[in-house]
């Protein structure tokens, strides 16, 4: 059965194939005339690759992303596009077969997704024991042999997310690697939890071109996270008007830019203002909430409370932001346009109130 057969007869036509394809050769930046030929790659080179999938400090929200997927479904990426052999959540195995199963795949050219933060050191693995063995052991183990690890959720990627936040400080997964001078390359798909399609985009181009996608620094695909939110928010309208939400309770405000109410929007490189969450139904600045900031490595512990305006955005006049500062938070361009913007509202006396609420609660 040809790669596309096998997308067929789970669901997903010819057309919802190409779609995908679509969308993918969009977003890893390539033009649209190359579509055809990321189809053609992607049916090509699927060989079922095995796939080995740990989890550490967490809370399961990425698998439970990943099994939210619609297109392609959850079923015919695991029957159809990779080989998941180990996965703690999924797997019908338990005990010694499962475990079998992860030691048979270890001698495979197999590809590591981890989900999860680790404890830094033996003096905290007690913090994340899987059968009895430390799973800073485990990950060491597993991505010393795969070809490649993919760290996915802010938990993994940056040893942020909630667990981030408490009193152990485990490490992301790229941290812990080098620290023990591992080189296998590492890519990190951040969020709280990793968006599906950013999941299965990089998985389907490491897949057809085997290579690692461009990254930035922090080791994420320049496609997904090379682009500031606040750049493209629907809200960004009412930014520049100086409209922001101070009473979530008043309707004519329900649409007002979520700045004051914690919108790390203008510091945080994501995608999702242009590919909304569950099949493009939604996104958290557009449901009225403020961006938590989650892709970022700041997240959640440097970034709360959520709800709250941030240090940073206190700017001349109205709090401890100096413009120079703001240059560096939001960098280029942006930093002009914003520090201008700002300066204007605070000379209209819009923010004066917000600022001076903010530093009661301060
Ligand atoms: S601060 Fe947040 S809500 Fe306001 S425009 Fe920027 S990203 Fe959108
Ligand atoms: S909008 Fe912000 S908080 Fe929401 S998923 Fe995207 S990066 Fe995370």
């Amino acid at each position: 059965m040809g790669k596309t057969d096998a997308f067929l007869s789970h669901g997903v036509s010819r057309r919802d194939f190409m779609k995908l394809m679509a969308a993918t050769t969009a977003a890893l930046g390539l033009p649209e005339l190359m579509t055809p030929k990321v189809a053609q790659a992607v049916e090509s080179a699927m060989n079922k690759p095995p796939v080995i999938w740990l989890h550490g400090m967490e809370c399961t929200g990425c698998s439970e992303s990943l099994l939210a997927t619609l297109n392609p479904s959850i079923e015919s990426l695991i029957l159809d596009t990779l080989s998941i052999r180990y996965h703690e959540t999924i797997m019908a195995a338990s005990g010694h077969v499962a475990e079998q199963a992860y030691k048979d795949t270890l001698n495979e050219d197999f590809i590591l997704i981890v989900e999860g933060s680790v404890p830094a050191s033996a003096e905290t693995d007690a913090y994340c024991m899987v059968g009895g063995v430390p799973f800073r052991e485990t990950v060491l183990e597993a991505a010393s042999k795969a070809q490649a690890v993919i760290c996915v959720g802010s938990c993994a990627t940056d040893g942020a997310g909630i667990p981030g936040a408490c009193e152990i400080a485990p490490i992301g997964i790229r941290e812990l690697l080098e620290k023990n001078n591992i080189s296998t390359p590492v890519i990190n798909l951040p969020c709280c939890p990793v968006k599906p399609n950013t999941l299965i985009g990089t998985l389907f181009y490491y897949l057809t071109f085997n290579e690692v996608p461009e990254l930035d620094e922090q080791a994420r695909p320049i496609a997904y996270y090379g682009k500031l939110l606040h750049d493209n928010c629907p809200r960004r309208g009412q930014f520049e008007m100086g409209n922001f939400l101070e009473d979530w309770n008043d309707p004519a405000q329900k649409d007002y830019c979520l700045l004051l109410k914690g919108c790390k929007g203008p510091k945080t490189y994501t995608d999702c203002a242009q590919v909304w969450w569950n099949d493009n139904a939604n996104f958290c600045i557009n449901a009225g909430s403020p961006c938590s900031g989650c892709s970022e490595a700041d997240f959640y512990g440097q970034f709360s409370p959520l709800y709250s305006k941030q240090e940073n955005f206190k700017l001349p006049g109205i709090g401890q932001v100096n413009a120079d500062t703001i240059g560096v938070v939001v960098g280029g361009a942006t930093a002009v346009g914003l520090g201008a913007h700002l300066v204007a509202t605070v000379a209209s006396g819009r923010l004066k109130n917000n600022d001076s609420e903010q530093e009661k609660e301060d």
